[in-house]
Order: structure tokens, then sequence, then C-alpha cells
């Protein structure tokens, strides 16, 4: 099977941090991917911009080293490296001062017809400061994008200030907040499964789905990350944003067109209509020391911390068409396996003729984001033989990887196609200022909650599924979490 790429058009993309870990790790390798493909056009110009003293040719070879270290050699051809550094461009520039920003106008004026970016892939604490010299100095267009990436705020008070900031020099239409769970193949495939199939939208609904677990697993613990991590926790890092967006898409309404605004409201009303929370609908945990590995208290250094390193989440949606099904959410660092999937697990049937049908499974659809993007079907067949009416049941394998063969291992990952969409000027899989403020509104009570709260996180061993007290919350209505394994 083979893709079709449609060229960009021309573009200056500025990555303010553009000598920074995000850089060197997902937004260069990803261009490169897109003009190894020929998505990005060679007269496009890549400007990175940070306060290091360095010319262009230094940033090239930066550039260059961070190709060989993230980007599969299979893919690195020298003709094209030569062509992607030719792109490159360096502006030493102070967020917070007045040097660079000239420099920056001018280098950008050298030809104004083309599409402008610029990708803020730096701490939050400088998206106004640098939004605000952007459109004072007139570099930013009318045309102009800006891409920020969480963290989004770290409450509600604070994402409504950070959209304030933000829109007091762009409007929404220019503003593209990443969340690069978006950009994932599998989750675009969820909506087209979703609303480009008849089969499976008749029964996406309560009378026939018996409940939904979304779960995002790590294998590593916060280790260097330890003091950013205390101050965010499960529920900041992962629920509130990632997670959220898969159980927006999980279980949104079709919209009425495959537009921005249209998608959008309908991910919108399902963060509105989600219960409040309460302290019996969660579990927090924090996992243990093994061997030598230390503990989560251990790695962030302090004894006392009350941080979730694990959360599991028992969620209501109060619609017509959710009243009734949990969505179980579960996310935590130590677990048994590096694993994104959204299961959906469907009724059994009305009558059975087969009362061998074990009772816990039943037909499932699942979703998985990583590891082998794909899609599974679990459904019940006879078990073939002579051996009498016995029930197995089988999984109707999707996975990318064989329907795509060869041209899976080129299936672009999501920063690509998130970058490719700021240039195509395509908001759809991003995230609206407001949408963003809901997911706080609804995490933030229970956040406080806990912080008021007495009782500490739950230890958990690493390499498991979690506390035990998580399979509680799903046991008590009769159901029971996918197994966390590779
Ligand atoms: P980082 O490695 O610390 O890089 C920060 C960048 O900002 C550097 O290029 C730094 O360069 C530049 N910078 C700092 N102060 C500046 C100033 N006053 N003016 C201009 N440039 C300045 O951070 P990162 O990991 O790349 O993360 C960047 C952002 O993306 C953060 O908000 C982070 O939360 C978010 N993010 C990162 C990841 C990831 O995987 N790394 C994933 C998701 C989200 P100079 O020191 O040369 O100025």
């Amino acid at each position: 099977m083979v893709s079709t790429v449609i060229p960009v058009q021309p573009f200056d993309l500025v990555i303010f941090g553009g000598t920074g870990d995000l850089a060197r790790r997902k937004i260069f390798p990803s261009l490169y991917r897109r003009m190894a493909v020929g998505q990005m056009p060679t007269d496009a110009r890549i400007v990175g911009a940070a306060r290091s003293e360095m010319d262009v040719k230094a940033f090239r070879k930066t550039v260059s080293e961070a190709l060989d270290e993230f980007v599969d050699p299979k893919v690195l051809k020298p003709e094209v490296v030569k062509n992607f550094l030719n792109c490159i461009e360096y502006v030493q520039i102070d967020a917070k001062g007045t040097n660079g920003w000239p420099e920056l106008k001018k280098l950008l004026n050298e030809r104004s017809d083309s599409i402008r970016a610029f990708y803020l892939s730096v701490a939050p604490s400088l998206f106004e400061d640098i939004a605000t010299r952007l459109s004072k100095s007139g570099i930013a267009t009318p045309d102009s994008r800006i891409v920020v990436e969480k963290p989004l705020g770290h409450d509600l008070e604070s994402a409504v200030a950070l959209n304030r900031s933000l829109s007091q020099s762009f409007c929404e239409q220019q503003i593209y907040r990443i969340d690069h769970y978006l950009g994932k193949e599998t989750v675009q495939n969820l909506m087209a499964i979703r609303f480009a199939n008849a089969l499976f939208e008749p029964l996406w609904n309560a009378r026939h789905v018996e409940h939904i677990q979304i779960t995002v697993a790590e294998t590593v613990g916060v280790e260097g990350r330890g003091a950013y991590y205390d101050k965010s926790g499960a529920m900041r890092d992962m629920v509130q944003n990632h997670m959220m967006q898969l159980l927006c898409l999980t279980a949104m309404e079709p919209p009425a067109r495959f537009e921005p605004d249209a998608v959008r409201d309908e991910k919108l009303k399902v963060i509105r209509a989600l219960d409040p929370l309460s302290a019996s609908d969660t579990v927090r945990g924090q996992y243990r020391a093994t061997g030598d590995e230390g503990s989560y208290l251990d790695h962030v250094g302090d004894p006392s911390s009350r941080t979730e390193s694990f959360v599991a989440l028992r969620c209501h949606i109060s619609n017509w068409r959710w009243a009734g099904t949990p969505f179980y959410l579960r996310t935590g660092k130590k677990l048994g396996a590096r694993l994104s999937e959204i299961v959906v697990t469907f009724k059994h049937p009305p009558h059975t003729i087969f009362p061998q049908v074990d009772a816990q499974k039943g037909n499932a659809l699942i979703i998985r984001l990583q590891p082998d993007e794909g899609i599974t079907m679990r459904v019940t067949i006879k078990d073939p033989g002579p051996g009498g009416m016995r029930l197995i049941e089988v999984p109707l394998d999707m996975t990318f990887a064989d329907a795509l063969g060869e041209e899976a291992g080129v299936m672009p990952e999501a920063y690509e196609r998130l970058i490719m969409d700021v240039i195509r000027g395509d908001q759809t899989l991003f995230m609206r200022g407001d949408e963003v403020e809901a997911a706080w509104a609804w995490t933030d009570p229970i956040i406080k909650l806990w912080s008021e709260s007495s009782v500490r996180p739950l230890p958990y061993d690493p390499k498991t599924g979690g506390p035990i007290e998580s399979y509680k919350l799903t046991g008590a209505e009769g159901h029971l979490w996918r197994e966390i394994s590779a």
C-alpha cells in the first residue's frame, strides 16, 4: 500500500528553544523525515532561536548531530540531510530581552509571502514574553501561527491566565496547542473507525458498551525529572491532557463535519458532561523501591511527598449516550509494560445459548497507541476441530505494521503530522483554549481534595498494574482491568 504525500507550501518555522531537548529529539527529526518523503519543500526555512551564542554553521552541526542520534539510519540520506541543513538558520535571541529581535525580523522579511509559524519549545514562563514581542515587533503577521506545548497551566486559574496572555497577541485561529497523542495514527483511526464505518456507531453507547478503559502505562520512574514531576503528578501530567483527549475522542458525538471547531465542540461537550469525581472514584499510588532502584519518594528526594506516580479513576459521563457506562482511566510510572490503549468492552448477548463463555470477557475493541499501533477486535468463535461446541476467544488483529507492510516503517510520528498540520493551517488535532480550561475545571477539585486529605497515595510494587486497590475500583462494578503486559 503506498500513501500519497502532498507537499506543503513553503514556510518559515521559528523554533524558540531550538537548542533544547524537545527540538533535538522530536522537532528537527520530524521535519527531516517530512523532507525525506517529499512533504517539506527544500525552500522552507527553519530558524532555531535561543540565547546560546553560536553562528549558523555551529547550529547546523548541532542539528546534524540530532539527526544522527534520533533519525533511523535507514532514512538518513546524505543528499536529503544536506538539503535539510541548508534550510536551517539560527538567531541568537533573548525571549525576555531586546537582543536578537531585529535580526529575526530582518531574516523573516527577506521573503514575506511564505507561511510563518512560531514554535514555542521553551518553558511556559516565556510564552507571554515571546508572544508579546512577536506581535509588538510586527514579526507575527495576521496569518502567522503560534505553537505551544504542555504544560498549558497547572490549574484552571493559570490556564485561563495563559490563554488570556496568548490571546492578547494571537487570535484563537492562530494558536496551536499541541497534545502529541492527538497526532498518533491510531487516535485518528479511532475517529475513522467510529465515523467512517456503519458497523460500530450503532453499538457505541451505554446500551451496548459495558465499560471503557483507557490505560497509559510507563515502565520508567521519574528519575532525573523528579523535582519537576513532584510538582505535577500523574493527574496533571497525563490525565488532564493526553488521557482527557483520548476520552473525548472515544466518547464524543459524531461531529457534523470533520472540521476543527466541529470536532472540538463535540470534545468540549464530553468534558462538560463528566460527573465531578469523588475520592471513592480515585486510587492514587507511589511506586516502591525494588532491588537497587529507589522508590518514588527516593527519586523526588522528599519522604513526605504526596504526589501520585499512579492514578486510577472511575468516571461517568452524564449524557444520553453514556449514562451508566463507567470509563476507567489509569496511568502510572514503573508499571508492568510501556503501553497505551483504549479498550471498549461490549455487553454480553442478551441471551446466551453457550453458557461456557467466560463471564469476564466478551467482545472488545482494543485500540493500541503504543507499542505497535493497531486495533484488535476480540471475538468469540468455535474452537476448530471435532471436539464439540467449545468456544474460544480470538483477536481479529489490525496491527498497522501487518496491514501496511513496509509502509508502516515510515508511518509518520505524531510530531510530523502535527507540524505539517500547523503549516497547512488545520487545527483539528489541536486543543482549543476552552477545552484546556474545561479539563482543568474537572481535574482541579479532585486535586484540591487530595491535597487537603490526610490520606497518602498507596505504595505499589514496580512492574505490576499499580496498587491492588485500583482493581477494587473496577471490581466493585464487576469489571476487570486488562493486564498491563508487553
Ligand atoms: P530544554 O531542553 O530546557 O530547552 C529549553 C530551550 O529554551 C533551550 O533551547 C534554551 O536555550 C531556550 N531558552 C531558555 N531561556 C530562553 C530565553 N530567555 N530566551 C530564548 N530561549 C531560551 O526544554 P525542553 O525539554 O526542550 O522543553 C521545552 C518545552 O517543551 C517545555 O515547556 C517542556 O515542558 C515542553 N515539553 C518538552 C518535552 C520533551 O520531551 N522534552 C515534551 C513535552 C513538552 P538557551 O539556553 O540557549 O537559551
